[in-house]
């Protein structure tokens, strides 16, 4: 049985040093806020070039707060517009209408799944506040282009690089574009902790400030409470496992590289296959993969024919959101290229412990299904 991904193989590479990392807060006495939390904040914003890291709970949580503090700091009010593609996951969508702020659906771009520039202009309105750049499995959207759209109108950018820890384009990484970035480290993403968590990651010492206080319920001093916060904390067991996992990831980024370098190889030559574009990736792109992503107008037959064969695949996502019943309201629109990209995707095995036989053992089976 080939596993989509087996968590379990990719957690036991580490489990010495994961088992002493834990053992060490265990025997601290100190459970949240604390020592390994700053030393993670610390190392990961080292990671993604930023000034600041805060840790919260969980993704949805980071992008929540980013998208709250600049209501506290008057810089949203209730009812602005936030541009968001149409096919990201849901927690994209739901931080913004968790704060009384319009999502406003784009169609992405076919080739790459991210945010299109040129689609960006048509739906700008003087509600229009902030641009909302997924980097979608792993890639980073065209953010040399949308941050210079978005300063020209005077919009915030917030990243969702909760795919895309590591991702870089001309030597700049995820999370150090916009003027903020939401990271998850749900176990399954590409830097995964042992259990729920996140991070924002901000270059604005004011905005960092006021995060510090959100995060724990408004209160930058004990019993002082300046903002009507939230409960949202990394802690310290969650923290010392990423400080472990973080100093491994850019050696599992290249082995997911490898993979998906094996699939492109392998895969390109069928027809009614679409692979991911990477003809037109501009040679400073790093790509981080975290799902590799075909599509087929034969999807469900290919899922269903590959799980036959004993090889996992997955669909990333199956219902846009304007269709899902939370979002009653938008049950109506139309968004052609967005139904199609659910309705076609297939999400291949990738992880660092998928082996390179395994991966063309993979390809010969698609590559039996389309002959
Ligand atoms: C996983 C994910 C999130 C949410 O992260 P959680 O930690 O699960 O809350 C947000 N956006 C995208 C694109 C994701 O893939």
């Amino acid at each position: 049985m080939i596993n989509f991904l087996d968590l379990k193989k990719i957690n036991a590479q580490y489990r010495e040093e994961l088992i002493t990392a834990c053992t060490r807060v265990i025997d601290s006495g100190w459970y949240i806020n604390g020592n390994e939390l700053s030393q993670f904040e610390k190392n990961f914003a080292e990671y993604c070039g930023t000034k600041h890291a805060i840790g919260v709970a969980n993704g949805l949580d980071a992008l929540t707060l980013v998208l709250r503090a600049w209501k506290e700091l008057g810089k949203l009010n209730d009812g602005d517009e936030i541009i968001v593609p149409a096919n990201t996951y849901i927690a994209s969508i739901l931080a913004i209408s968790a704060n009384n702020l319009k999502p406003v659906l784009v169609e992405p771009d076919i080739n790459t799944y991210n945010l299109d520039p040129k689609l960006i202009e048509e739906k700008i309105t003087p509600k229009t506040k902030v641009i909302l750049a997924v980097h979608l499995y792993g890639r980073l959207a065209d953010m040399p282009s949308i941050t210079q759209f978005a300063r020209q109108h005077s919009l915030l950018v917030l990243e969702d690089s909760a795919q895309a820890h590591g991702a870089e384009i001309e030597g700049k990484r995820a999370g150090n574009w916009g003027d903020a970035s939401g990271f998850s480290f749900y176990p399954g993403k590409n830097l995964g902790a042992l259990g729920d968590g996140g991070a924002i990651t901000t270059n604005d010492d004011q905005l960092a400030e006021v995060l510090k206080a959100l995060r724990n319920y408004g209160s930058h001093e004990k019993y002082v409470n300046k903002y009507k916060g939230v409960n949202s904390r990394l802690d310290e067991i969650q923290a010392a496992c990423l400080n472990v996992k973080l100093k491994h990831l850019d050696h599992t980024i290249n082995s997911r590289r490898n993979i998906a370098q094996i699939y492109q190889k392998n895969l390109q030559s069928l027809n009614g296959l679409i692979l991911p574009t990477i003809e037109n990736i501009p040679n400073n792109l790093i790509h981080v993969w975290h799902l590799y992503v075909i599509r087929s107008e034969q999807r469900e037959k290919l899922h269903h024919f590959l799980s036959q064969h004993d090889i996992q695949t997955l669909i990333h996502y199956p219902i846009p959101a304007h269709q899902q019943h939370a979002y009653a309201e938008w049950n109506n629109l139309r968004l052609p290229l967005s139904e199609k990209i659910h309705n076609e995707v297939l999400s291949l095995p990738i992880s660092p412990c998928l082996t390179e036989d395994e991966a063309v053992f993979v390809c010969e089976k698609i590559t039996s299904f389309f002959k």
